[in-house]
């Protein structure tokens, strides 16, 4: 066997320009415009051939034009310029130093499977990805303390091409680290640092890589070492790749992996946040440590709950893990011991008795104090999901909050919108983004400058897919007319829609495809003509969504359509940006409710591209009758044949009828009802569905509590903890005793008008818990089948112990006008815990 080794040999930079290379390994490059064209403006062919790789490209690039553009005097200028603006991004004092001074050395820990951050580092898959990258770039910008974890793989997720049968033929690109903006961590004496994790096969050794974004690192775990055995290597090879066993060997490596890694680097963080259940083996961990210091198991694993917060980010049940009690015990069963656990116990923590499985998302959340989901609609659609957690339990009530998504504006806006923005709202506009007041100057620019910049996008968008189309079209040995008839496809006139994000099913891609005699009609109509733009990757294992794109790409072929239907392949971060800047409409229809937040169309409404969707994930929250269009209603169907029908028959409707006239109404060259409708987007959408507001939510709602309890139920060795799970174990032992011996309201409950108040007597059995340690109260609501929905409580008072475990409690409840339900419940309180269903203990009066 013959083998060579790579290694990569920077340039030696000219004095003038020397921190090129510091830019290089920075991320901030990604959301600076200027600071891209510092490397584009050296040798443009090469910047587009390095795929807008900093650090290729200066492995490339020839010394000469280096120090050209050292001795060239606007080159200087533009360098310093942007040079003076990332010392100041790097040294100002942040908002976040600002504001919460007191918490400025607490660190908050993000471990994600994916982080997307621009298209050169091609370490995710889809949504998930790039909002993990997105909330490291706000992170950063706001000043939070924060550090991202997550694997490196060697051939990132995959990159698509379609060949002449219009099949996906996934590619695996060799990513070489050295040529990545990723720097090799190092320990105290300059060596590689690596971490072990073991696995049933062995010990698994771990290398640790750095990608700075900003102010914030992301350490990224990397098994392609020389120390490990093939099968080791392979780990972080693929994300989302290979069979069961490599999936649960990747999160063990990130959860476990991940807190070994930042342990080895003397970082302790206070937060934990766990993105996506894939990392919640990190909560493992982090028992074992706290048991190696002498804790309890049980306080143990109240001191992770106390500092970690798990984000769930999807409803559809395939997105979650579910590993076999097999597996986990093969992978596990060395581990008890360690964690005083005993082999049910440990399956117990993540067992899911519906799907009769070890579910990481289960285990997510009995780790973690605060769970949220990614829109209001999916905390809402969470709270059903999991609310067999928490049998009696109220859905409204079960503790799964909701912070929407957002996106990283100064990513996503296409420079020449950009510069409006610059010009009506300042230079600093970009750090009040989540500020509405500030763009309520999209308003002041006039229609034509808008309508124009837009247009010059969808021109430079058309230009760029058509040659993408020959380029396709000549790899896969297509005839020659055929390749040069690409040339011509497109219409910049036409009505342009816009669909592209991951071939998963419930996204149904097709949808717009029932009733292709319309569509045709639709397509074909000379004086309106419409057309449509699709992109995204099914998974390699998921056939269903590579037939769409088969389907698709049939489509293309057939005569009706040619030229105005495109598939585009190799969907990233870079053609999601071409698309989302330059068409007219973003199409998104996933069957309602399975898309938990969807964040495309975000970024479409940033850039005045009006987003056409379905009511589910973030749109109800931001559709409001001006900035867009919808797609069907907000309805739950039993019955899927009937929602696709219902749902095709709105979507051709609304275009037929508001989409296509809004836009080809036209003066003076403006469709103006239109720029109306793309200003009121932009303006309405851009500041709230930002990852500004995001962050901000997440570190005032849940980073600052956590941080806070963390550190809390760890001083004095877990006195709090042990303080908790005794707490837990006593009430969980007496819980079952304890009962309503009677419930009355003391006035007559006829003739009450509103504002007369109902007064409560109750007596509750406790038997051996003291009354102080619970509460009892009154809950109501308007009537629903089986409840009520929007529960108000009202706490009532302890009055007397008539008798040896028994206590008396009282209170009026001033009425509300019309009929509601109520009822009259007992649960356990408790000063430590996070939220009121901290335990699924509840007990209810029965009338
Ligand atoms: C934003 C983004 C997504 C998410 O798209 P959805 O509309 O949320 O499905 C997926 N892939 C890429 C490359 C993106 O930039």
């Amino acid at each position: 066997m013959i083998c060579f080794n790579k290694i990569s040999v920077m340039p030696v930079l000219p004095k003038r320009i020397e921190r090129l290379s510091e830019l290089a390994y920075n991320m901030w490059f990604s959301w600076n415009p200027d600071a891209q064209d510092l490397f584009s403006r050296i040798n443009h062919r090469l910047w587009d051939e390095v795929q807008h790789n900093p650090v290729r490209f200066l492995l490339n690039v020839p010394s000469g034009e280096l120090s050209e553009a050292a001795a060239d005097p606007s080159y200087q200028t533009a360098y310093d310029r942007v040079l003076h603006r990332y010392d100041d991004y790097m040294r100002r004092k942040s908002w976040y130093e600002t504001r919460f001074p007191e918490a400025a050395d607490r660190r908050v820990a993000y471990f994600s499977a994916e982080f997307g951050v621009h298209e050169s580092h091609p370490v995710y898959s889809g949504g998930l990805g790039v909002l993990a990258g997105d909330h490291c770039k706000a992170a950063s910008d706001r000043g939070i303390p924060f550090i991202g974890i997550g694997l490196l793989y060697r051939h990132g997720y995959f990159d698509q091409r379609i060949n002449r049968e219009g099949w996906q033929v996934p590619h695996y690109p060799e990513l070489n680290f050295k040529e990545l903006p990723l720097l090799a961590v190092q320990d105290e004496s300059g060596k590689d640092l690596f971490i072990d994790v073991e696995m049933p096969g062995g010990t698994v050794r771990v290398q640790i890589w750095r990608m700075q974004v900003g102010r914030v690192p992301v350490y990224l775990m990397d098994t392609d070492v020389t120390a490990n055995p093939q099968e080791f290597c392979r780990l972080t090879g693929q994300l989302y790749g290979g069979d069961c066993d490599t999936r649960i060997g990747q999160e063990i490596l990130l959860g476990i992996g991940g807190v070994r890694a930042l342990r080895a680097m003397g970082i302790h963080p206070d937060v934990w946040h766990i993105n996506e259940g894939h990392a919640a083996f990190s909560g493992i961990e982090r028992i074992r440590e706290f048991v190696n210091r002498g804790y309890s198991v049980n306080a143990a694993i109240e001191a992770v709950r106390a500092s970690t917060i798990f984000t769930t980010h999807t409803p559809v049940p395939a997105g979650h893990d579910v590993f076999t009690t097999d597996q986990i015990h093969h992978y596990f069963s060395r581990y008890y011991p360690e964690l005083k656990m005993s082999r049910n116990e440990f399956i117990e923590l993540g067992w899911d008795p519906e799907r009769q499985g070890f579910n990481m998302t289960v285990l997510a959340m009995r780790l973690a104090g605060y769970v949220n989901g990614v829109s209001q609609l999916h905390g809402e659609v969470s709270r059903r999901m999991f609310c067999w957690m928490y049998p009696a339990v109220p859905v409204d009530e079960v503790p799964i909050g909701a912070v929407t998504n957002g996106i990283h504006t100064a990513s996503w806006v296409a420079p020449p919108l950009r510069d409006l923005f610059v010009k009506h709202m300042g230079a600093d506009w970009d750090e009040h983004i989540a500020d509405p007041d500030q763009w309520r100057a999209v308003e002041a620019i006039p229609d034509k400058v808008l309508w124009d910049t837009h247009q010059q996008l969808k021109e430079r968008m058309i230009t760029r897919v058509r040659e993408r189309v020959m380029q396709q079209r000549r790899r896969n040995g297509e005839l020659l007319p055929y390749i040069q008839e690409a040339a011509n496809y497109l219409d910049p006139k036409a009505l342009t829609i816009g669909f592209a994000r991951r071939f998963a099913t419930y996204k149904r891609a097709t949808l717009f495809l029932r009733d292709r005699e319309r569509l045709a009609r639709l397509i074909n109509n000379p004086d309106r003509p419409i057309q449509f733009l699709f992109a995204g990757k099914a998974h390699p294992r998921d056939r269903q969504g590579q037939e769409l794109i088969k389907e698709l790409h049939e489509l293309c072929r057939d005569e009706q359509f040619k030229g105005k239907i495109l598939f585009i392949e190799g969907y990233d971060i870079a053609l999601a940006r071409l698309l989302l800047h330059g068409c007219d409409v973003w199409l998104n229809n996933p069957r309602r409710p399975y898309e938990a937040s969807g964040t495309s169309g975000m970024k479409a409404a940033l850039n005045g591209v009006l987003n056409f969707s379905v009511l589910d994930g973030w749109w109800p929250e931001a559709y409001d009758g001006e900035n867009g269009f919808v797609v069907g209603e907000a309805k739950d169907y039993q019955d899927w044949g009937v929602q696709d029908a219902d749902d095709a028959h709105s979507l051709y409707a609304t275009l037929e009828d508001r989409v296509i006239p809004a836009y080809f109404n036209r003066e003076n060259g403006v469709p103006g009802e239109w720029v109306k409708m793309m200003k009121a987007s932009i303006r309405a959408i851009a500041p709230r569905f930002s990852t500004e507001r995001m962050v901000t939510e997440y570190v005032e709602r849940y980073y600052l509590p956590t941080g806070t309890r963390g550190r809390i139920f760890t001083a004095d060795n877990g006195q709090t903890a042990e303080g908790v799970q005794a707490f837990k174990h006593f009430i969980r032992e007496h819980w079952p005793k304890v009962s309503f011996t009677s419930v009355r309201t003391l006035n007559d409950s006829h003739n009450l008008r509103a504002g007369d108040q109902l007064e409560f007597d109750v007596v509750v059995y406790l038997e051996a818990i003291p009354h102080r340690d619970v509460r009892v109260e009154v809950v109501y609501g308007k009537p629903v089948d089986n409840g009520i929905t929007d529960p108000q409580v009202v706490p009532l008072k302890f009055v007397e112990q008539p008798a040896d475990g028994s206590y008396r409690f009282g209170g009026k409840l001033t009425l509300p006008q019309g009929t509601f339900g109520y009822g009259v419940r007992v649960r356990p309180v408790h000063p430590d815990f996070a939220q009121d269903f901290e335990m699924p203990q509840v007990t209810w009066a029965r009338f």
